[in-house]
């Protein structure tokens, strides 16, 4: 994918010069920075291999005063800065455009403390989003986050982006759970926000600044995170359905029935579940069905917990808002079923490209969004589909083509973006603006609240090293 599709020019930064490699070479190390635009696929390349930057230099702090010393330097001399967590961005936002320094937070790993009596985790950006959830869960706590993209992607990135994910319905988003930051500045300034409490109403609350800004306003170094119990029982149906109409009715009887105990809603349509089984060899436990509900439970009383599951699937039967289903509370049968959702954005990986939206927007538009889409791209398209976080009104919708081409891109953007503000949603739900999106952010956005973005980035980045060419359009 060529930036010349997007219409982006590179703008005024220096371009790497011998000295400012040796600059590197003397803070870190020779191991820990890596040169050479065809060596550094891996840091280029965006998840979905369709965006890649011509970086010639990857950057591998392991401290915050050497994050900042490495800003400091890139600032005074004008070169721009990509910062990369886990790279699994579905809106090429931690990968280079053009040629900046890519600022990989990999090494910065430290878990510092976990706190099992207030549930505070104290620790360094590059945390593995699964490493994290598998060390607080042997002292008792969960990471009140979960994403297919567990496995490689970064509480810093999770934070840049403000990721959502399958838990949110239970326990909110992370401008909820993040009790403090600590940043740097692209000036090289390191801002200490690490608080650990819930409530400290001290003067401006600067660490939102940084969650969800998609490393334009500074670099994320530590964290401190607010973890709940973890549960000790879960429950889980995979469920089968004729029409939106009953996932909509089955979702409100959940939330009334299921109550305190509910965890997760998911939505798939049938080409989403298809999409898996072609790609990925993955089965649904019961059969095609025109939709299908993933609903989880958890809590602290695995009868009372089971028993509720049980009566809500026996009336949900009875009532015929379902037409079929399975339940289990076995740990294997439990993550075979979770497979089937998390693994779809990697089935997309092999379906030529895929154009991804990713909308907030009100439930009863739901899944009329994709229809429209359907009837708009004809033959064009070679699926159109739908699937996501119904419990938090946020629908991924797919456009799978065979290949990209300028003409389908002008047929689908800015068409799709108009239907979402037609209907008052948001452009971006959770994967945030990145490369991709940056340029239709006034679509979703009034004016008056990009104008402040832009005020606010001058302030904190006046020499706009950071992510360039993200989140704003440039
Ligand atoms: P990267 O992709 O490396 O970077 C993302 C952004 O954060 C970039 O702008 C980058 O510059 C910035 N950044 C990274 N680290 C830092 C830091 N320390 N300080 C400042 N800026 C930083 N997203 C969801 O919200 N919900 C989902 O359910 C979900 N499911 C996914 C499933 C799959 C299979 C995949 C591939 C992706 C999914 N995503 C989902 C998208 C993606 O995983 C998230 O956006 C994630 O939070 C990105 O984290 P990362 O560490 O990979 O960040």
């Amino acid at each position: 994918l060529s930036k010349d599709q997007y219409n982006v020019k590179r703008g005024n930064f220096k371009a790497l010069e011998p000295q400012h490699i040796q600059f590197f070479r003397d803070l870190l190390g020779e191991t820990r920075i890596l040169t050479g635009v065809n060596n550094l696929d891996k840091y280029n390349e965006d998840w979905y291999g369709f965006a890649k930057g011509e970086s010639s230099l990857v950057v591998k702090p392991k401290t915050t005063d050497e994050v900042s010393a490495i800003l400091s330097y890139c600032n005074k001399n004008l070169l721009a800065v990509c910062p990369q967590g886990g790279n699994t961005s579905v809106v090429a936002s931690g990968v280079p455009v053009f040629d900046e320094v890519i600022l990989s937070m990999e090494l910065m790993n430290k878990i510092h403390k976990i706190d099992d009596v207030s549930g505070v985790v104290i620790f360094d950006a590059g945390c593995v989003l699964e490493n994290l959830n598998n060390a607080v869960s042997e002292k008792g706590l969960i990471v009140p986050l979960d994403l297919g993209a567990k496995g490689n992607c970064q509480l810093g990135g999770n934070l840049s982006t403000n990721a959502g994910g399958l838990r949110l319905i239970r326990y909110g988003n992370l401008h909820g759970n993040v009790l403090g930051v600590e940043a740097v500045k692209a000036d090289g300034e390191i801002i200490n926000c690490l608080r650990t409490f819930k409530k400290d109403n001290t003067g401006y609350h600067l660490k939102h600044l940084f969650i969800g800004s998609e490393g334009t306003l500074g670099v994320i170094t530590k964290i401190a995170l607010q973890c709940p119990p973890h549960p000790k029982s879960k429950n889980i149906a995979f469920l089968g359905l004729e029409s939106y109409d009953k996932v909509l009715k089955t979702f409100k009887k959940a939330k009334f029935d299921l109550g305190e105990t509910l965890s997760a809603v998911e939505v798939l349509d049938r080409e989403s579940v298809i999409l898996t089984e072609e790609k990925l060899a993955l089965r649904s436990p019961i059969g095609e069905y025109p939709f299908y509900l993933i609903i989880e439970t958890s809590g602290s009383n695995e009868q009372y917990d089971s028993e509720k599951m049980d009566k809500f699937l026996e009336i949900s039967l009875k009532e015929n808002l379902i037409l079929n289903g399975v339940a289990s509370s076995e740990p294997s049968k439990i993550k075979n079923i979770w497979e089937i959702r998390e693994r779809t954005a990697e089935a997309l990986r092999h379906d030529g490209y895929v154009f991804c939206y990713d909308f907030s927007v009100p439930l009863q538009h739901f899944y009329t969004l994709v229809d429209l889409m359907k009837t708009h791209m004809g033959s064009k398209s070679h699926r159109v589909f739908g699937f996501g976080h119904l419990g938090d009104s946020n629908l991924h919708l797919q456009v799978s083509v065979r290949e990209h081409t300028k003409e389908i891109q002008n047929m689908i953007e800015p068409f799709v973006f108009e239907k979402v503000r037609e209907i008052n949603g948001s452009i971006s739900s959770e994967h945030g603006m990145g490369f991709l999106k940056a340029k239709y952010l006034d679509i979703s956005n009034h004016q008056s609240a990009t104008k402040l973005m832009r005020v606010l980035k001058n302030v904190m980045d006046p020499n706009g090293i950071l992510n360039p060419y993200k989140v704003i359009p440039y």
